[in-house]
């Protein structure tokens, strides 16, 4: 079991490495590598699809309207994004707000499963039919999902998964926001369920058939001191 602390350090560890990333075309395009924010410690995670253009000047997941309303939506059920952790299934600002290319979410992936690992949340809740595809392996869309918790195992852990409507679309729909508001009122219950039993470690072995990480990827830098200092500042980790 990791102390906080040590979440942290290597939390940032993975974040100096995301930040010279260039296993895509989205690095030729970005101002900045949202890598994710809140606290490494969290217990609970979301997961959006990917920065919009706030996102790529700052730095930082859900700066914009959608993140306003996601600050609300996290005030009404007591908490703060300092408790929790929110980040993207692409790091990378794809250029005009287009969706996520498949290559591009398989490229980005490693980052976000090595976030899970870290910070082993208890719930997590992806946002939008990118992330719920994503960690579902499923096409099954949002508007069928949306507020049905499940157990699923994600890389080496078992978490709740929960999906939920994606607040920039609940923004301009008054009937998707009611339902985002009153899914997103239940995750207090969710998390007081605490963690699900933890798979065996056989039961998470890489399918045979998921691509291999790449052998070829240069090992990251060791981070000087100041750019951890740096990095910490970034991520707004407490
Ligand atoms: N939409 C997302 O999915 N992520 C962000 O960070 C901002 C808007």
């Amino acid at each position: 079991m990791r102390t906080a602390a040590e979440r942290r350090e290597l939390l940032k560890a993975v974040y100096e490495e995301a930040r010279r990333c260039t296993r895509c075309p989205l690095h030729q395009t970005r101002t900045h590598v949202v890598f994710g924010a809140g606290n490494a410690d969290a217990d609970l995670m979301f997961i959006g699809e990917a920065p919009g253009a706030n996102e790529d000047r700052m730095g930082l997941p859900f700066v914009g309207q959608a993140g306003k309303l996601l600050d609300k939506l996290l005030g009404e059920i007591g908490l703060e994004r300092g408790e929790v952790w929110i980040c993207n299934t692409l790091k990378c600002r794809p250029p005009d707000n287009r969706d996520p290319h498949p290559k591009e979410i398989e490229a980005c992936q490693d980052y976000l499963d090595r976030q899970v690992d870290l910070i082993e949340p208890v719930v997590i809740c992806t946002l939008g039919n990118f992330s719920t595809k994503l960690l579902r392996r499923d096409c099954t869309g949002i508007s069928r999902l949306h507020g049905r918790e499940e157990v699923r195992i994600i890389g080496p852990r078992t978490v709740r998964l929960y999906p939920l409507y994606h607040p920039a679309a609940a923004l301009y729909t008054p009937s998707m926001l009611e339902t985002l508001r009153t899914d997103f009122h239940r995750i207090p219950e969710l998390l007081a369920l605490g963690p699900p039993e933890q798979p065996h470690p056989l039961e998470v072995l890489p399918e045979l058939d998921e691509p291999m990480p790449e052998l070829d990827e240069p090992m990251p830098e060791l981070a000087a001191e100041s750019g951890r200092a740096e990095a910490a500042a970034q991520l707004g980790l407490f």
